[in-house]
């Protein structure tokens, strides 16, 4: 894919950047620039280019304004000790892009050609891209994203795409150490069925999980558990990552696929797991087992996954009438967050393979 780059004239001065890489928090900053390509189907994807990072003017009747097109992706860059930046598997947030593509009825981006555009967005803005600083763990937050941009209100498959890349870069999930989340598990709504969206990363599907993610906030959790849509008995995920549960006799369940989304952390796991010689079974999980298994001790621990919070250990769970206790141990969670964030970071033997130079 040819890319044309046109600097920004006006980059955030080398003060104001020191400023905000010292406490970037997370999705409120954007870097210099972004980059842009648009499909149509007689052109296919077309006019790449690095612009500076800017406001979107719309018709107010393109169609994701009104239907709710879009696609999204999830990842981050990391700065290794010797200065070099490397991003985790971004091969695999583009064969995601491809499934949740097919589900929203868009065209094909080519992962050859997303792994280069987010690659070159993070080249121009590289002095962006915090220092991994000991345990602190920063990094830049890439936002690859695809909407249906044309002006029309009927309701079909879209016939301009747009697709982008921006860059925010984030702060440690946990500030003071790595802390338990605690659970609210929601009875009443449910996020995906059988067919539905569950397994795209899509606005649709976060916005489903808004409602109940506050009711958690208003229950003094951090975040919502999610039950399958059918039987209302299967755990499926949280907000906004995957689970793990690990059994006394030493091996560890996460729920199977197909109405959660596909966690790049989670099937990182299953191949780390299986290095320390731990055997994970997918399979469903019903929350019966999770309340009387962390009550006998059967379950000794259960942990969250994903890009942003990388693998936390699970607290209390609590629903409307009851609560079941923390899991009795984090020492299984705490090793595979540590091999992981070595491995991100350049601190480890990147044994898979898993990590790409920009
Ligand atoms: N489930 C949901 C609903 C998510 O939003 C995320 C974050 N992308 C995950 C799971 C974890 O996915 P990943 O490990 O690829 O970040």
């Amino acid at each position: 894919m040819q890319i044309s780059t046109t600097a920004n004239p006006s980059p955030v001065d080398d003060a104001r950047l020191a400023e905000i890489l010292a406490a970037p928090g997370f999705g409120t900053h954007f870097t210099d620039h972004m980059f842009t390509v648009e499909w149509t189907p007689g052109r296919g994807w077309h006019e790449a280019r690095i612009t500076p990072y800017g406001p979107l003017t719309l018709d107010p009747a393109t169609a994701v304004l009104h239907y709710a097109q879009e696609t999204f992706e999830g990842m981050k860059a990391y700065r290794h000790d010797d200065g070099s930046i490397w991003t985790f598997r971004p091969e695999q947030n583009a064969q995601r892009m491809v499934r949740s593509s097919h589900r929203l009825a868009f065209p094909v981006l080519e992962p050859d050609d997303f792994v280069q555009a987010v690659d070159e967005l993070v080249r121009v803005d590289q002095r962006w891209v915090p220092d991994g600083e000991g345990e602190g763990e920063k990094s830049l937050y890439l936002r690859p994203f695809m909407f249906a941009s044309e002006t029309f209100l009927g309701v079909r498959p879209a016939q301009h795409v747009t697709f982008m890349v921006i860059a925010s870069p984030a702060g440690a999930y946990f500030k003071g150490g790595v802390k338990p989340v605690t659970l609210w598990l929601t009875e009443e709504y449910t996020r995906a069925g059988r067919g539905g969206m569950g397994a795209a990363k899509t606005g649709g599907n976060y916005a489903s999980s808004l409602v109940a993610q506050q009711e958690a906030i208003d229950q003094g959790c951090d975040q919502v558990v999610f039950l399958d849509a059918q039987e209302g008995r299967y755990v499926e995920e949280l907000g906004g990552m995957n689970m793990y549960f690990v059994f006394d006799d030493g091996h560890i369940v996460t729920p199977e696929t197909g109405t959660i989304l596909e966690g790049i952390t989670r099937s990182s796991i299953i191949e780390l797991a299986g290095k320390l010689g731990r055997q994970v079974e997918e399979r469903k999980l019903g929350i019966d087992e999770w309340r009387e298994g962390v009550t006998s001790g059967a379950i000794t621990e259960i942990f969250a996954c994903g890009t942003a919070a990388v693998v936390t250990p699970v607290g209390s769970l609590k629903w409307d009438g009851g609560e079941a206790p923390a899991p009795a141990s984090t020492e299984l969670t705490l090793q595979i967050r540590q091999a992981l964030v070595d491995i991100q970071y350049g601190r480890a033997d990147d044994a898979f393979g898993w990590m790409h130079r920009v």
